[in-house]
């Protein structure tokens, strides 16, 4: 092999996996000096989690950055003047063998642009996983991009040899995806969804009934969006995450803050990438669904379309929603607690456990972990030391805000002493 050319389709095809967010890259660069340990390498290492939340580092790299189609948002688009690679299949495997016998990493996360048609490229994509599988006795982690419009036989083999599975939905919505990526079509991605959520659940049965039953895509599958590329509102988003949710039990969706990236007139004439910010609320929102038993209509209304950017999506709630609070926190059921701002799951928990031995106040709760400067003004427990009740809701979020801004001033002014 031409570990020279090798390196250079590395630099090439690994930056341009970068924006598949479905693993963050760790963004490090420290090679190995003088015959040290370990060595980031800093092309396409990144880490994603496991399904019993193991934090494992990934070669996160494309297949090829060839492409027949010309989605607007996508740096790998046909019309875009790139410089164009690609590995072989033995390549990848070779790749993949080398850096997990040097510890580099521990799984491999391979996504490809499209050449000559669906199943062409998905039957490479296959062959690599099967290939590290079957032959090199590859135990480590592999997550494979599905390609959409590829048969069901290929997602089938797909399913045997990687751990997860995806299909990026792209857009929010068929008329974003008909604008912005006219050659594709949401059927051709909605329809492997749709397999491979039966036949993981049909492989997780006759697992059940039969041990020595094969394994289908054990870590299930997952999905991306692009945010910010069309005028969709953060309703829009999250409604359809829901019901990507819903109808195909996906793990995770995965929210892409659109980079300017194309002078398209399609796209907005964004001169920024789209505020991290709107990421992260995303993702608060998508946790609050999944974790917190929050249906998505009543994260974003008709009225309020959009996410607060200034505080989080259950705060929004709670301040929309004060009639239903101050509950008291020695008496109310375990999804009411849920929805308290400042108590996470693990709090709420704790709180069902410890109320059964005494009543609590706000030294056990503050023990136990929840946010009191938050939680305060929406519950009251058996000591009546904090009494915000009767706040407006613009109250109570100008004097949450204006607490973290001094917490933010004291973090900083930490940091500043320290130099
Ligand atoms: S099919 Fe995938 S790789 Fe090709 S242009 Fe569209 S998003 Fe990019």
């Amino acid at each position: 092999m031409n570990w020279d050319r090798v390196k250079e389709k590395l630099n090439i095809l690994s930056d341009a996996a970068k924006y598949d967010v479905s693993c963050s890259s760790s963004g490090s660069k420290r090679p190995n000096k003088d015959k040290g340990l370990g060595d980031t390498t800093g092309m396409g290492i990144c880490h994603s989690y496991t399904e019993d939340g193991r934090c494992i580092s990934l070669l996160k790299i494309l297949l090829t950055n060839f492409c027949i189609y010309d989605c607007a948002y996508c740096v790998s688009r046909r019309s875009n003047d790139i410089k164009r690679v690609a590995f072989t299949v033995e390549e990848v495997v070779d790749l993949t063998i080398n850096f997990y016998r040097r510890n580099y990493i521990e799984g491999l996360f391979l996504s490809s642009g499209i050449f000559k048609n669906p199943d062409y490229t998905m039957e490479r994509l296959v062959r690599v996983a099967k290939t590290l599988r079957t032959e090199h006795n590859f135990n480590g982690y592999i997550h494979l991009k599905t390609i959409p419009g590829a048969s069901d036989d290929l997602m089938k083999e797909a399913g045997l040899y990687a751990d997860r599975l995806s299909v990026n939905i792209e857009m929010p919505s068929e008329q974003a995806l008909k604008k912005l990526a006219p050659e594709k079509n949401t059927s051709d991605i909605i329809r492997p969804m749709g397999y491979l959520s039966q036949a993981i659940v049909a492989a997780k049965e006759e697992k059940a009934l039969i041990r020595s039953a094969p394994v289908f895509a054990p870590a299930g599958q997952s999905t991306q969006m692009v945010i910010g590329a069309t005028p969709d509102t953060d309703r829009d988003i999250i409604l359809k995450a829901n019901s990507l949710y819903q109808d195909f039990k996906l793990k995770r969706v995965y929210y892409s803050g659109y980079v300017p990236i194309s002078n398209d007139n399609r796209l907005p004439g964004l001169q920024s990438p789209i505020p991290f910010v709107r990421e992260h609320r995303l993702y608060q929102a998508d946790w609050l669904m999944r974790f917190y038993q929050f249906s998505a209509k009543e994260i974003v209304t008709d009225e309020q379309p959009q996410l607060d950017s200034d505080i989080d999506p259950k705060l929004g709630w709670a301040l929309r929603n004060l009639h239903l609070f101050p509950i008291d926190i020695n008496k109310a059921d375990y999804e009411m607690i849920l929805r308290v701002p400042g108590i996470g799951v693990n709090s709420a928990k704790k709180i069902i456990s410890a109320r059964l031995y005494e009543r609590l106040g706000w030294e056990q709760l503050k023990k136990i972990g929840i946010a009191v400067n938050r939680a305060r003004y929406f519950i009251f427990c058996k000591d009546a030391r904090y009494n915000y009740i009767g706040l407006q809701a613009t109250t109570i979020r100008q004097q949450i805000l204006a607490g973290s801004e001094s917490k933010y001033q004291q973090h900083l002014k930490s940091q500043l002493s320290l130099f």
